[in-house]
């Protein structure tokens, strides 16, 4: 099978994550040669080749080195177009990128919003057949009123106030160190998520990447925010899965194959990954995702290929599994035709 030719929707991906070392590099020669970065080549600080991150190393290399490389429109917008043509290049035909706005030294959060907006909604006019949309991220480090800011400005940019561009923000996230806030605390952004809902932003949430982020009380919680998708769900007991499959018309599971078994996340590797858990549900629907390709090296493609080797998924079921999150994207029902069309007729499964 031709996993690159096969239409794809990716809903898992970080948009700063996607972005290649290549790409970091050309953006940091940009900025050596100009005298505005002291930081090492990225090359030097992520090698070619090295996808073994786990969560302790993973997390300071964003909040040290990616975002202290990505501080001016025109590094935001050289990283975001190189991150939609690998998606495109890649199969995908939807894509829903997610980023946590953060101001830099040079940019409002809402500045930066606005770049990432301009550049998708001008990368679409060049390049019809893939749609992005974006969701915005509250960081479970966030204290309230930093979430309320990430909410306000989802909405502000959200089909309301953005009805005449491409790109806009459909979602609003919950992602970051899932060691931070356990044992419930993450509570505290239930009037966020609640006002989210009422904006009908669509809500996705990452779950039990770890075991402290996987109690009863937060699943209580996060479920009571009514997300329409689960990130990870790593960690499941016998009671977090019957709840889950208690909701498998409302719910899709967002599973990430490679980033799991590289950052040491699952054991037994691919083959102990929980999609095979998952995929034996009758009923529970799961979306692949790549979450950040260019630390664990692996495209959509990639990944549909891993899960029809380890999983011993038939053409059929490939072409089953792609189409599974149609109904779960935040882009609206035209959209979700479009996809439809693309990827029943187009594409001979
Ligand atoms: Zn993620």
């Amino acid at each position: 099978m031709d996993f690159i030719a096969l239409p794809k929707i990716e809903l898992h991906a970080h948009l700063t994550g996607s972005i290649s070392r290549q790409t970091l590099h050309e953006i940091w020669l940009t900025k050596k040669a100009a005298g505005q970065t002291d930081l090492e080549d990225p090359l030097a600080v992520i090698p070619e080749g090295k996808h073994d991150y786990n969560l302790v190393a993973f997390f300071p290399l964003f909040s040290k080195y990616i975002y202290a490389l990505l501080t001016d429109e025109a590094s935001i917008r050289h990283a975001t177009t190189a991150v939609l043509q690998s998606f495109l290049q890649d199969g995908v035909v939807y894509l829903e990128l997610r980023t946590t706005p953060r101001p830099t030294p040079l940019l409002s959060a809402a500045q930066y919003v606005d770049i990432l907006l301009s550049t998708i909604s001008g990368f679409e006019e060049q390049n019809p057949r893939l749609h992005t949309r974006l969701i915005l991220s509250v960081d479970r480090r966030h204290d309230y009123e930093m979430a309320a800011s990430v909410l306000d400005l989802a909405v502000e940019t959200s089909e309301g106030g953005y009805a005449a561009r491409h790109a806009m923000v459909v979602g609003l996230d919950l992602c970051g160190d899932p060691s931070a806030r356990p044992s419930g605390e993450i509570s505290l952004f239930t009037p966020i998520f609640e006002k989210a809902r009422a904006a009908n932003l669509g809500i996705t949430l990452h779950f039990a990447e770890i075991q402290a982020s996987a109690s009863k009380a937060e699943l209580e919680t996060l479920l009571s925010w009514r997300p329409r998708r689960l990130g990870h769900v790593i960690w499941e007991d016998e009671e977090t899965k019957k709840e889950i499959e208690r909701r498998k018309d409302e719910l899709c599971l967002e599973l990430c194959l490679s980033c799991n078994v590289h950052a040491g996340m699952v054991e037994g590797g691919f083959e102990g990954h929980h999609f095979g858990g998952w995929r034996r549900v009758e009923g529970v629907k799961v979306s692949l995702g790549t979450d950040d390709v260019g630390i664990f090296g692996s495209p959509l493609s990639n990944e549909y290929r891993l899960a029809a080797q380890h999983f011993h998924l038939d053409n059929r079921q490939i072409c089953a599994l792609a189409r599974e999150g149609i109904d779960f994207i935040f882009g609206g029902e035209v959209e979700k035709e479009r996809l439809r069309r693309i990827m029943w007729d187009e594409h001979s499964c």
